[in-house]
């Protein structure tokens, strides 16, 4: 591992917490982002953050800018999502996560949302990692692709180095020889990026397994492991989801994987906020 002066801990006991809303990350309490791949309507971030609010989620993600494969596939709302984003943010008090791919979009995105995510086709992107350290909202810096995990802590110190401390890793799954699931979620990742830096380590299973039925499973083994938190994809109608409709949780299912992991939580010495104890059904029949 090359030198990380700032990403790497200094004793064992080293920590670093972000707050977020009224949520500390890397704390005890477990945070669990959920939302859409991508910001569609004003009324489909409406239903997502009604419902999932309740589960209880910490805070709400939608991508406004969407880094996909096609340039003929839907690119994003751009400014009008994180206008949506915003008003949402306001009338459900969650605090939102949108990810930023250029330089030219910070200022647009620090108007709005309350964490920048650094998808996993920019960890690399070093001229963006040093204009996001200049910044002071929170970072949520994705694993790359084919990253190793010097590169990626590697990555985190280049926002750190240029004077943002608050970045949060997310391991999201590493592409690998098996295209039945999407990628694989590096759970080694998770337990050695917790001994050997003291930033909050999050998991994203939804990318990791591109199969719905596959992402509340990993979600559970990524908090036995030791995640700091989760960011799963879900939707009011997963199968109309405009980007990556086949890893998205319907909302129910969202609110039952965060009472999944609650005994999980438990039995690591973790907890999950607790929710309101009735959680009213969304039907969209
Ligand atoms: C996303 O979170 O929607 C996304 C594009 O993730 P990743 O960068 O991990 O592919
Ligand atoms: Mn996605």
């Amino acid at each position: 591992m090359k030198k990380a002066k700032l990403a790497l801990k200094t004793d064992a006991a080293h920590k670093t917490t972000i707050q977020i809303g009224s949520a500390t990350v890397g704390g005890k309490d477990l945070f669990v982002v959920g939302g859409p791949c991508a910001v569609e309507s004003r009324e489909q971030m409406e239903a997502v953050a009604s419902q999932i609010v309740t589960a209880p989620v910490q805070a709400l993600r939608g991508g406004v800018y969407k880094p996909r494969t096609s340039p003929y596939d839907f690119q994003g709302l751009g400014l009008e999502g994180l206008e949506i984003l915003a008003a949402v943010r306001d009338r459900y008090g969650l605090p939102v996560i949108t990810e930023v791919m250029a330089i030219s979009q910070i200022d647009d995105i620090v108007a709005h949302a309350d964490v920048l995510q650094v998808g996993s086709r920019n960890m690399q992107n070093f001229d963006l990692l040093k204009a996001l350290g200049e910044i002071d909202k929170p970072i949520l810096l994705k694993r790359g692709l084919a990253a190793t995990l010097e590169e990626f802590v590697m990555a985190a110190e280049y926002i750190l180095s240029h004077g943002n401390p608050n970045v949060m890793l997310c391991e999201r799954g590493i592409r690998s020889f098996d295209t039945y699931t999407r990628n694989v979620l590096d759970l080694g990742a998770v337990v050695a990026l917790k001994q050997i830096t003291h930033l909050p380590v999050l998991v994203d299973p939804s990318h990791a397994a591109g199969k719905n039925e596959l992402v509340a499973g990993l979600a559970r083994a990524a908090v036995a492991a030791g995640a700091d938190g989760l960011l799963v994809e879900c939707h009011p109608e997963p199968e109309k989801s405009v980007s990556d409709a086949r890893q998205a949780l319907s909302l129910n299912e969202m609110v039952d994987l965060v009472q999944s992991i609650r005994p999980i939580a438990t039995a690591v010495n973790r907890c999950v906020p607790a929710g309101v104890a009735t959680v009213p059904r969304l039907s969209l029949v």
